[in-house]
Order: structure tokens, then sequence, then C-alpha cells
């Protein structure tokens, strides 16, 4: 049993969750502890008491703390990746990939951590002078979803505890693995006990306790724009000051075919964009918006690429889309293909779950692509966050253009074009957090900002140096010497 780490123990839960391998679900990873609302509030207590020896350790400490995380991580690169893969269906070679940007992640913020900016000016008023420092802001509770199970947890407890901030975890419940194996090596960190806690178990049961409790400073959360809007409610209604809050939610990203694009590249940042990660991803781009004249050259040269991934046991080497997470989402996505059909898209690829492959049962899925599709259907509006993509046959680039941010969210946004005044004008004009030109809407870069607009995310965005906006604190100090 994988237990709970508070206060600098590890605890036994309340309760306890298995840990079920998508792509064998008879294969049993372990089971893991889960924390009643009791140990919630343990957890909370011992970030709180942390807070002020941590807030004032020098930033060399909380340098080397994070450094010999991302040294560990690194290190461990294999095994990290293998039970990723396990517990949530990524195939080997992203889940490597995920495991190496979480350790990038960590030494990225060892040197931030080293160099905390501050400003000095002049006052207006004679002989003042005006300071403006970055304090931490106090206890942060990080919520994180089961799509990246390393990933988001690293990118939001590196920069928390880079900026002096104390620590409660709570990651997703289908995916406890990485989540605790990452918390394991942070306990050995050199934190001082406290610093940094974790509380497995489910959103429902101890979910509104790291929201509600006046210690908790604020709160960084990533997942479905439905709970990140409860999120938000309770951060703002709760008893005592309002948490300081950051959400990351929904995609619906568009991919823009244009006329001119190089074909290989836009069937390459397609299938990439919308499939890989079995497409479980925020940046998924799950409507390609394609223009007339080269419409039916793109749908076909899909369909043939489409048919060559190998969808499989995620540890497979040869498999490039794993299962879907578990049997709910993959109920979603099947809801999804029935609803799209019956809006009148054609089904031009795939849509089968797959009871078992090479014998072994899983919650598999073909990637389904559809075509024939309007921006107004369901299937282009709502995120399904599968392995499902629609083709939305444009004009030209205008049309191109206002279906492109013609939708709710606004996370990434991608065109594919050789033109360099169709990508300057899109770069410009496309309402997203993140823009690609020729290149997939997913996998970004850990050392920059990642972030939406609309509603795809809420507060500071995550990320390279960016990240200070929410782990700290501004004070401005007036000095008349
Ligand atoms: P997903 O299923 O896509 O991960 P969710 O929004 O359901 O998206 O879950 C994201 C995270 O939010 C998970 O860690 C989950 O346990 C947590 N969560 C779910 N409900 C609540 C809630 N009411 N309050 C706080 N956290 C929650």
């Amino acid at each position: 049993m994988r237990r709970n780490y508070i206060g600098g123990k590890w605890i036994e839960g309340s309760s306890a969750g298995e840990n079920i391998n998508p792509s064998d679900t008879r294969d049993v990873i372990g089971l893991y502890a889960r924390a009643s609302q009791a140990q919630a509030l343990d957890a909370i207590g011992a970030a709180h008491a942390a807070l002020p020896k941590w807030a004032a350790a020098t930033p060399q400490q909380r340098a080397d703390v994070l450094d010999a995380v991302g040294s560990e991580v690194a290190a461990r690169k294999a095994e990290l990746a293998d039970l990723l893969a396990r517990e949530e269906g990524k195939a080997l070679a992203d889940a490597t990939g995920e495991v190496t940007r979480a350790a990038q992640i960590f030494k990225f913020f060892a040197g931030e951590a080293l160099r905390i900016p501050g400003e000095l000016l002049a006052s207006t008023r004679p002989g003042m002078s005006v300071e403006i420092t970055r304090e931490p802001v106090g206890v942060v509770s990080i919520i994180t979803p089961w799509n990246f199970p390393i990933a988001i947890p690293a990118w939001k407890i590196a920069p928390a505890l880079a900026y002096g901030n104390t620590v409660v975890f709570k990651p997703a419940e289908l995916v406890p693995g990485s989540a605790w194996a990452l918390a394991e090596i942070l306990s050995r960190a050199g934190l001082p006990a406290g610093t940094f806690n974790l509380v497995m178990g489910r959103g429902r049961d101890i979910g509104d306790t790291l929201l509600q409790d006046p210690r908790v400073a604020a709160v960084t959360f990533t997942g479905s724009e439905a709970t990140g809007r409860k999120v938000a409610a309770t951060c703002v209604t709760r008893r005592g000051a309002m948490a300081k809050f950051q959400l990351e939610m929904g995609g619906k990203n568009p991919l823009v075919v244009l006329d001119d694009a190089d074909l290989d590249v836009a069937v390459s940042c397609a299938v990439n964009g919308a499939y890989f990660g079995t497409g479980q991803r925020c940046t998924a781009s799950s409507r390609l918006v394609v223009s007339a004249g080269i419409h039916d050259r793109f749908v076909a040269a899909m369909v043939d690429r489409l048919a060559t991934l190998k969808v499989g046991d995620a540890r497979n080497p040869g498999t490039v889309i794993g299962p879907v997470v578990d049997a709910q989402q993959l109920r979603q996505d099947l809801d999804y293909i029935a609803i799209g059909r019956e809006e009148g898209a054609t089904l031009a690829f795939g849509g089968q779950a797959l009871q078992s492959v090479d014998g072994q049962p899983g919650h598999y899925l073909q990637p389904a692509l559809f075509t024939g599709t309007s921006n107004a259907m369901r299937i282009n509006r709502e995120e399904i966050f599968g392995p499902v993509a629609s083709v939305i046959r444009v004009r030209d680039a205008d049309e191109a253009l206002a279906v492109a941010n013609d939708t709710e969210f606004g996370l990434s946004a991608g065109v594919c074009t050789t033109s360099l005044r169709m990508a300057a004008h899109f770069k410009r004009e496309l309402q997203a957090g993140m823009v690609m030109v020729n290149a997939p809407t997913a996998g970004v870069d850990a050392h920059v900002p990642f972030g939406g607009r609309k509603g795809s995310s809420y507060g500071p965005r995550e990320q390279g140096r960016h990240a200070a906006e929410f782990y700290t604190s501004v004070k401005t100090t007036y000095l008349q010497p």
C-alpha cells in the first residue's frame, strides 16, 4: 500500500483505491491510500506550520532541493516512464518525453529560485524610493488531472517551492502512481517536514477541503471546465479571505490547413496534434479547419496515415496510440462518436472500440476522423478528450480564421501554411494563448508560458518565468531615508 505524505511522515489512508492499467485491465499496479478530510486538514496544518521556515530558506537551499529532484527524476527516467505508461496508457515514447520534461522543469525552477527578481524605482516624491519585491503567497493547494501524471504536478510543485510556498498536492485519483513516485523523491530531497504534502483521493471526498480552509492562500487547478468553475466559486465564496486561484481547463483547439500548406507537414501536425497521447491533451487539435483547395487531398492522406498507426499496449515499443484512460472516458468518447453521426457527420476513419488488443483486455479505441462537419455541431463545440477529430471544410483563409476563433475556448491554435504573410496574419489574429505555425497544437516547451484565453484558463500563466505571477505576492515598499 502506498501511503500519503503528511507533515514529513508516511500516513495510512482512511481507505484505498486500486490503480489499474488501461492497456490490460487485469493488471493492478498497486493499492494507493485515500486521505480522509481530517487528514487533508492535517496536511494543510502541516504546510501552514512549515511556511515560515521555507519562506525564509535561502535561494540556494531551495535551488538545491529542486535540482536534486530534477536529477533523480532524470536518472530514473526509464522506470518512471514505464510506470506512467502503465497507469495512464500513454505510449512509452510520449511517457518518456513527459518524464524528461518533468525533470527539466525542476531544473529550470532550481535556477529560477536563485534569481527571484525585484525592482527599485525612484518615487514621484522627492527623496523617496520605491522597492518592488516578491514574497511567497503561502500554502498552495495543487489539484491535478490524470492526463499528464508527472509533468503537470512538476510544473505546479516546482515553482510553488522555488518561490518559498508550502504545498498540499492532490493528484488525480486515476493516476496516483507517478504522483506518489514524485512525492517519494521530494520526501528525500532535503525539504523541512511539512513543506510538501501528498494527499491522494477523490476530488469529491477531499477536494473541497483543500479549497475551503482559510489557511490555504492559493489554489492551482488543472482539469475539466465543470470542476474548474466549482473551484473558482469556492475560492471566491468561502469563509474568510478569498483564495488566489489559477485554472487550466479545456480546449477545442483548431488546426487551420490553408491551400498553400505542405501536405505532409499538415498531415503530420494533424495526426500528432489530434491523436498522440490518445487525444487526451487539453492542447489537442480536435478541429481541423481545412480550406477547399486542399481538403480532399488532406482527408485522403489523413485516412492513409491513420491506417498505419498502431493502437496497442502503451508499453509496447511499436505502439503509437495507447488505450483510453478508463471505461468512463471510453464511454464518453463513444457517446460523442454516436452524437457526431446523429448530427450528420461522416465517420471517415475508425471510431470502433476494441475489446482487446493482442489478447489483452483494455480500453482501446481506433482513432476516429469525422468529415463533412460544421462548426456548429456538438462534436466541434464540446471537448471530447479522446482520439476523435473533425474536419471542417471552409472556403478560404478568411472563413478559416472565423471558424478557428468561433469557440468558447482559447488554449492553443495552429496554422499550416507556406505563406509568410498568412503565417503572420494568423499569428496575430488567432484568439489563443499559444499559436503554432507549421507545428502541432500540442507539445510545448518547458521554459515558456503555458495557458489560454476565454473558457480555457483563468489567472496568470503557468511555466517559465511567468509562473512567478501566481506563486508570488508583490510587495511595494516606500522608503524615505
Ligand atoms: P479530469 O477528470 O479531466 O481529470 P476533473 O476536473 O474531474 O477532470 O478532475 C481534475 C482534478 O480535480 C482531479 O484531481 C479531481 O480529483 C479534482 N476534483 C474533482 N472534483 C473536485 C472538487 N469538487 N473540488 C476540488 N477538486 C476536485
